[in-house]
């Protein structure tokens, strides 16, 4: 099997690359682990929402059709570079790599406009990132579009694009080796339906995912209890890119204990359930109190919009006893919530008291110190401040550990609701090093490697710590444009 470029792995990053790799008129083979009906990576599980940089609405039109009574009728906010950076920057404690960061935040309009040229469609996320405000409709949380089908609908519209400009697919095709000779990588060895097959290439990229699917590689690098995390999206992503990498002397970067994760559906299934996509979010914690089984608070859940402080309370919940808490919300928030806690598959008790509540949360060791923990928090809510969800509102709490610093409301108005939750893991942190502009990878002696590109998870040094919600997607797509440019033009 011949091509000039062979890009490894099947969800947004990947076809990113295929698609502007064969732009530069290279033929290219891809090759995905996963069976058709499970491939597309984390990507295919993603909600689809995408965080890039825009000005006004007049630059959202550049890539959706917005109905003209929208434009002027809805606050569509911005996310102006700075703003973008202030972000990033913030959310990753000043540690994201500086020329990553800033391809990411420059390109990233330029990568959606040119995301939609290659078939994907965009529409405003009403849904889930807006509310009404004194009759208006206001978007909050700088990110108001979302891919139309969610990420199933972004990997589809990008596949029939790369089968039609002639892109090869191979599934149940997992690489296993790169092939490095004559101080070049030229191909990529790997086991098709039972058989060793050797992919013979000018240039490979690497857009396999990180390691979050494998127990072994958390509890490794993201330390133990972790193996214990359910996986939120693909079971393919082994970390196989990585070793393959690291195997011919790439060099490691980036935040590799750091991960995404989530509070997450108590007894979701071990891996991702593409017939339920939203079904184990649990993202309206805002609205809460987090409660272990020891009936103890232990995040401030009103930090940041979810936004903000998702992808790293999966975490905090992870080192609650028996990797479990509670979501307790009030009769005043439940309209609140997101759609998906209406859903069947969610573990849910409800109560007319906070007693009958408390006997109810199974595993909860201490009712009293709950009872306690509620009647402290309840006392301590700033209710001369008012409450509006669709901005930070100050409505904090005085004098409790840990604080609630928004969107602090007594828990005092049944029927009372709780939400059994656990950790979900999204995706891993750590990576490769590359050359920025043209996502080549560098050696432990940071020189290039001949024939070696990558993108996506893959990519080390952007993230650490935290990550702001709907960059992933928004990488994968700036950065696999760059890596296929890259790889084509090399080839
Ligand atoms: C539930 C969930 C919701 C999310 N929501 C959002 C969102 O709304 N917005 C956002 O920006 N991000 C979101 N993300 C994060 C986002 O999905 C990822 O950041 C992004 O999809 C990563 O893209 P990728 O192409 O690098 O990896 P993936 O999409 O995971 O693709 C990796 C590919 O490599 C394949 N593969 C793995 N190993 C091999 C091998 N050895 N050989 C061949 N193929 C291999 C896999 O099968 C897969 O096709 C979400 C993630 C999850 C799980």
């Amino acid at each position: 099997m011949q091509a000039d470029v062979v890009v490894v792995g099947k969800g947004n990053a990947a076809l990113c690359a295929a698609l502007a790799a064969r732009d530069t008129g290279a033929s290219v083979i891809m090759l995905e682990a996963a069976p058709v009906d499970e491939s597309g990576g984390n990507s295919r599980f993603a909600g689809g929402v995408m965080r890039f940089a825009y000005d006004s609405v007049h630059d959202l039109e550049k890539v959706a059709e917005i109905p003209a009574e929208e434009i002027d009728s809805v606050d569509w906010e911005s996310n102006t570079q700075d703003q973008f950076y202030d972000d990033l920057y913030n959310v990753t404690g000043f540690r994201t790599d500086p020329s990553l960061s800033e391809l990411l935040i420059t390109q990233s309009l330029d990568a959606m406009i040119w995301l939609r040229g290659q078939g994907a469609r965009f529409l405003p996320n009403y849904r889930h990132q807006s509310a009404v405000v004194n009759g208006k409709r206001k978007f909050f949380g700088r990110m108001p579009m979302i891919m139309h089908g969610g990420g199933p609908g972004l990997v589809q519209s990008l596949t029939d694009t790369a089968e039609k400009k002639g892109v090869r697919i191979f599934y149940e095709t997992r690489a296993a080796a790169l092939v490095y000779e004559g101080d070049r990588v030229q191909g990529v060895r790997a086991r098709s339906k039972g058989k060793t097959v050797e992919f013979r290439a000018k240039s490979v990229v690497l857009a396999c995912g990180g390691f979050e699917a494998n127990p072994e590689w958390r509890t490794r690098y993201l330390g133990p209890g972790w193996e214990l995390a359910k996986v939120r999206g693909s079971r393919f992503n082994m970390g196989d890119g990585l070793k393959m990498a690291l195997d011919i002397g790439a060099c490691p970067y980036g935040n590799w204990s750091g991960r995404h994760a989530v509070s997450w559906e108590r007894y979701a299934p071990e891996f991702g359930d593409l017939s339920l996509p939203e079904s184990s979010y649990r993202h309206s914690y805002p609205m809460s109190l987090m409660i272990n089984t020891e009936g103890k608070r232990f995040v401030d859940e009103g930090a940041e919009f979810y936004n903000y402080t998702y992808a790293k309370y999966g975490a905090e919940v992870l080192k609650q006893p028996g990797q479990a808490a509670w979501q307790v919300f009030d009769a005043k928030v439940k309209p609140l919530l997101r759609p998906e806690y209406g859903d069947k598959a969610v573990t849910r008790v409800t109560a007319s008291t906070l007693e009958e509540l408390a006997a109810k949360m199974e595993g909860l060791a201490n009712p009293t110190a709950f009872l306690k923990t509620v009647k402290e928090f309840n006392a301590a809510v700033r209710t001369d401040v008012p409450f509006n969800h669709s901005v930070k509102d100050g409505r904090s709490t005085v004098g409790i550990e840990p604080p609630k610093s928004n969107w602090a409301h007594p828990l005092d108005t049944p029927p009372y609701e709780a939400y059994a939750i656990t950790c979900g893991i999204t995706f891993t942190f750590g990576g490769l090093r590359t050359v920025p502009e043209t996502g080549q990878v560098v050696d432990v002696n940071m020189l290039p490697i001949e024939g070696l590109y990558t993108a996506g998870e893959m990519l080390g040094g952007l993230f650490y710590f935290n990550y702001a919600a709907g960059t992933g997607l928004v990488s994968g797509t700036v950065f696999g444009r760059i890596a296929g440019r890259g790889a084509g033009a090399a080839a």
